[in-house]
């Protein structure tokens, strides 16, 4: 086997033009930054990984600016001469200096496998533990426009067979005229799609107990996140409420942020992202003690390219208990694909491609056009 060992690790900021602004409650953004870092190993391999958060440091706290920051002044350091296989020991001597920013720790560890398993000539999946299933289904994520023209961007979407259910951003209007506008869309989409919503932690207890009884009866299937991360009670007393699955997000970002929401029975679907927790080892454990308290998961994103998406895309291949299906259509939301053979969207799912790492390869000239000076 060729020299395992940490030659350099180097990090490049691009910003990808998006097809459409991309709207959340209070930011909305043209483009996506994106941080990618390479590991270097003497043998010549290189392995990539993807710091994104999704439009900004408004989810968690993180941007590609300060992930760049602590990778290259703190983790860096640490990597080098180091094997690209002694990933546990690795990531305990890098909590050892850097708390927290699991976002950036990501984007290391998803490197690190990726050149691991490039040394070894396999898929990243079999450093997971193997496949589970080959393609995950894709949710589309809709516009904030009017509802008749979000109706019409949803049957394009079904007629193309592209996807088979829908996600809507909720919590940027007023609570009411928002219900009026989610109830629309989905009694129009009842029978032909699922529907589910993304309240982003916007709402309280109350606003949850009072408002989201209306959307069930309008046929929405799943609601994610209503109320802050931190508050599990009133997370779990809206979950026992409704009939429909509450899906924790912003709650979820450890394994014992998952043990948390389980004792509770604060949700009943799990969104997983490898990028909010640190990431392919830490959503395994997390999809393990799903699996342990009979908690089925989504495969979620934080808008990333096509890098960071198949990477998310091994980890839920991998983990039997996301049958949920998955939003990881970041590549489709973006105007450039960065990779010399794009990612393979068809009959509404994302499907896993072949080769060693990641199965992917990155366009060199796609990334030097995008990188911001
Ligand atoms: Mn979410």
């Amino acid at each position: 086997m060729s020299d395992l060992r940490i030659d350099r690790v180097e990090t490049v900021l691009l910003d990808v033009p998006l097809r459409r602004a991309h709207r959340f409650a209070r930011v909305s953004m043209d483009a996506q930054p994106v941080l990618l870092v390479f590991i270097r190993t003497g043998g010549g391999v290189t392995g990539v990984g993807e710091g994104v958060v999704p439009g900004g440091p408004w989810w968690g706290g993180e941007s590609v600016e300060t992930m760049q920051l602590i990778i290259e002044r703190y983790v860096a350091p640490l990597l080098t001469g180091r094997s690209v296989d002694d990933i546990a020991a690795i990531q305990r001597d890098v909590t050892d200096v850097v708390a927290a920013n699991l976002f950036a720790k990501a984007a290391v560890e998803v490197a690190l496998h990726d050149a691991w398993a490039r040394c070894l000539g396999v898929p990243v999946h079999s450093l997971l533990g193997g496949l589970a299933r080959r393609s995950v289904p894709v949710t589309w994520a809709l516009g904030t426009e009017a509802a008749p023209a979000v109706v019409e961007e949803a049957l394009g979407k079904l007629d193309a067979r592209l996807h088979r259910s829908f996600k809507l951003k909720m919590g940027a209007q007023d609570p009411d005229d928002d219900v009026a506008r989610i109830c629309a869309v989905a009694e129009k989409l009842a029978g032909v799609a699922g529907v589910r919503v993304d309240l982003n932690a916007r709402w309280d207890r109350l606003t949850s107990l009072t408002r989201l009884p209306r959307l069930v009866d309008a046929g929405v299937e799943l609601v994610e996140q209503p109320v802050p991360g931190a508050e599990y009670e009133a997370l779990a007393e809206i979950n026992r409420a409704l009939p429909i699955p509450v899906m924790a997000d912003e709650s979820l970002r450890t394994p014992a942020d998952a043990l948390r929401l389980a004792r509770h029975g604060a949700a009943d679907v799990f969104s997983l992202k490898t990028t909010k927790s640190g990431g392919l080892r830490a959503t395994r454990a997390i999809a393990e003690v799903a699996a342990a308290a009979g908690i089925p998961c989504h495969g979620g994103t934080a808008i990333e390219s096509p890098i960071g998406t198949v990477a998310s895309l091994h980890l839920a291949c991998a983990a039997p208990t996301v049958t949920w299906g998955s939003e990881l259509f970041g590549p489709l939301l973006m105007r450039e694909e960065l990779l010399t053979t794009p990612l393979r969207y068809a009959d509404g799912e994302l499907h896993l491609p072949d080769g060693p790492g990641l199965g992917v390869e990155l366009d060199p000239d796609a990334v030097r056009a995008f990188t911001r000076s």
